[in-house]
């Protein structure tokens, strides 16, 4: 199926132009150096350093401190004039901005799991393998289910892993897909999982839709038991995976409209599994999605809208930078 790409709208950056909080006139700060200069002035020494005709109002003058600072230094000033000036700059150039607070998403990386993969129908050798999960021995992976028309997992899957990359990656995260239509099958679950473990990912999502029977609707975050098993120890991600499942829950039932899943989790839309390989062997916190059931005639209607995919996208999305504290 084509990516039918909808970017969001751009953040609309907040740029907040530096107050000017000097407008010192050169007739004014003349007659305060006059007056200041035998006593106040002790401790501080007053530079002007216009110059220039014309632009004198709107440039202020320049007071270094010195190292030791004047107990009086209020008073001494010109007018309510803050103790530090504006940085040096060029004479005519206007203030330098300070620069941002630096955003909590900076240097973070976002690792999405598109499960299954459209051609693991066609590798059913290799992908029916079993790999070592840590607790048990699993399948490699499985070839997801369809929706009755045959609209398959793999590609909703994939699909909105594009959208929510193309999200997160507007809000400056760093984004890896652990497989994008770019191998016949796979990856398995053990690989998937070290793809997130690997990146030293700060949040893992992987993206599925269930296959249960008509009538059981709605929406579930897995969430990882806490595991003991050869590579398998997930104690340090069981409380933050919780964090971040119950954050996309919230996020996506507001952006879709969805319910939580009728059929499981108490009407919660959480889940804990012990038995999947993909959270037992991460070490980064880590959920996986069940969007909605495809085998419901209502959900299959939802999950095949390309709209409809892009509010599930913004919604893991918004789950996501939440919990990153952006
Ligand atoms: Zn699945």
């Amino acid at each position: 199926m084509p990516y039918d790409d909808s970017p969001p709208s751009p953040e609309s950056a907040s740029s907040v132009s530096p107050e000017r909080r000097w407008f010192a006139r050169r007739s004014g700060l003349a007659v305060g150096a006059a007056v200041l200069a035998p006593t106040a002035l002790a401790g501080w020494v007053l530079v002007q350093v216009t110059t220039g005709a014309g632009a004198d109002d709107a440039r202020p003058p320049r007071i270094v401190m010195p190292a030791a600072s004047p107990t009086d230094g209020a008073a001494a000033t010109p007018s309510s004039a803050p103790a530090e000036g504006p940085a040096e700059g060029p004479a005519e150039g206007p203030a330098k901005s300070q620069s941002p607070a630096k955003s909590p998403l900076a240097g973070k990386t976002v690792v999405i799991d598109p499960g299954h993969n459209t051609g693991n129908f066609k590798h059913t050798s290799e992908i029916d393998k079993k790999v070592d999960i840590g607790t048990n021995r699993k399948e490699c992976d499985t070839t997801g289910t369809t929706t009755n028309s045959g609209y398959m997992e793999a590609e909703f899957t994939l699909d909105v892993s594009r959208r929510l990359r193309t999200v997160l990656e507007a809000k400056g995260l760093k984004v890896v897909l652990t497989h994008q239509a770019d191998r016949p099958f796979g990856p398995c679950i053990d690989e998937r999982a070290r793809i997130g473990n690997e990146a030293t990912a700060d949040a893992v999502v992987s993206v599925h839709a269930d296959g249960v029977s008509e009538g059981n609707r709605g929406y579930h975050i897995i969430l990882p038991a806490k595991v003991k098993g050869g590579a398998a120890d997930t104690a340090k991600i069981v409380g933050p995976s919780r964090d971040l499942g119950e954050r996309i829950a919230s996020n996506f039932a507001r952006t879709t409209g969805s319910a939580p899943a009728n059929y499981l989790g108490s009407g919660t839309g959480l889940v804990v599994r012990d038995d999947l390989g993909g959270l037992n062997l991460s070490t980064q916190p880590k959920v996986f999605i069940e969007c909605g059931n495809m085998r419901d005639a209502k959900d299959a209607a939802l999950l095949t809208s390309p709209e409809w995919r892009q509010k599930a996208a913004q919604g893991i999305a918004d789950g996501i930078v939440g919990f990153l504290g952006g």
